[in-house]
């Protein structure tokens, strides 16, 4: 199929990017790398009136780390692509979690054209990379002509492909904070053929204290709700024991417990909590291990 008729715009700098987009309100969508976008719009399941397309915006492709009063921050602009973030040293040194996630997201040629921040955007409920950016305790950066907001990615995520984005607002980066010392992350996923969205994919951080208990964790599902989430009691489960095996079995239960998923052709709700126990254990145990800086063939 064809899309609907559209008005094409390519805004050559931000500013008149936020003016479209505030002077078309909730008609308009942004374009990043079309690798969702274009699909909907073929199968006229989105039928924007107009198009805002961002990628002549100077400024916006850059990956940086940013250091200027206190820890390191890890900062992608709304066009960097999820090949470029996971090829990236930077991305590899500071945040190795969004890296391992992006690999699993489609295929190369999808992940040359498809953005981080697009990813984060679309917030498909199965989608690794909002999921890694939960655990990862990152942050969305907004513009609207009236101003920039951020938004911790906890907040960020409001449902099925719905997010606390207004009517001309777009996102212009994501921002993730340095992994820490002695810290480990894992990203896990079943998925019925290699490039599918996962049916259940997990994402941990883990740091250990100078003593080699577990001081902080961080674990997100996807595929077991209507957003990505947060596993808290897991965390709370893990955070201040020694990251054995009866704790990674406590919060991995704990992961699974009082989810409510999707049953779909994909796999039926027990299925799907079953995945999150199975998976955040596997995950635990990985990040547990990174943190303690052996080796995994995970
Ligand atoms: C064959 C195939 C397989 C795929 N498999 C997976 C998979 O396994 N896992 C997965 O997670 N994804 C998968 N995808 C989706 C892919 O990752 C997309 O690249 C991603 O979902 C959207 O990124 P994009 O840059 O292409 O965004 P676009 O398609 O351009 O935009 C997607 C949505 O986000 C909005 N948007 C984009 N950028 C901004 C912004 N800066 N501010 C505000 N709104 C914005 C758009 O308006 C649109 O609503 C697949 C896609 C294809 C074609």
């Amino acid at each position: 199929m064809k899309p609907a008729a559209f008005a094409y715009l390519a805004p050559r700098d931000l500013d008149e990017a936020l003016d479209r987009l505030a002077e078309h309100g909730s008609d308009a969508r942004v374009l990043a790398g079309g690798q969702s976008l274009v699909r909907l719009m073929n199968a006229r399941l989105a039928t924007p009136a107009v198009v805002v397309d961002i990628n002549r915006v100077p400024g916006l492709d850059a990956l940086e780390v940013r250091n200027s009063s206190g820890p390191a921050t890890l900062r992608l602009g709304a066009t960097v692509r999820q090949r470029t973030s996971e090829l990236s040293p930077e991305v590899a040194a500071h945040a190795p979690l969004l890296a391992e996630a992006g690999a699993h997201v489609a295929h190369a040629p999808v992940r040359g054209r498809g953005t981080v921040v697009g990813s984060v955007a679309f917030a498909d409920p199965s989608a690794e990379l909002p999921t890694a950016l939960l655990a990862l305790d990152g942050r969305v950066v907004v513009r609207s002509r009236s101003g920039e907001r951020t938004v911790e990615a906890d907040d960020f995520f409001t449902g099925p492909f719905t997010t606390s984005l207004a009517p001309g607002e777009m996102v212009v980066a994501v921002e993730v904070p340095a992994t820490a010392a002695r810290t480990g992350s894992a990203f896990v996923e079943v998925a019925r053929r290699h490039g599918d969205l996962p049916v259940c994919g997990v994402a941990a951080t883990v740091t250990r204290g100078a003593d080699g208990r577990v001081s902080e964790a961080r674990i997100a599902l996807c595929g077991v709700g209507e957003r990505p989430v947060r596993a808290r009691a897991a965390e709370d489960a893990l955070t201040g024991s020694d990251g054995g095996d009866d704790a990674v079995a406590e919060a991995a239960a704990r992961a699974a417990e009082g989810r409510s998923p999707i049953a779909d052709c994909h796999g039926s709700a027990d299925f799907r909590r079953h995945l999150a126990r199975v998976l955040t254990g596997r995950a635990l145990r990985t990040a547990i291990a990174r943190a303690a800086g052996e080796a995994t063939d995970a």
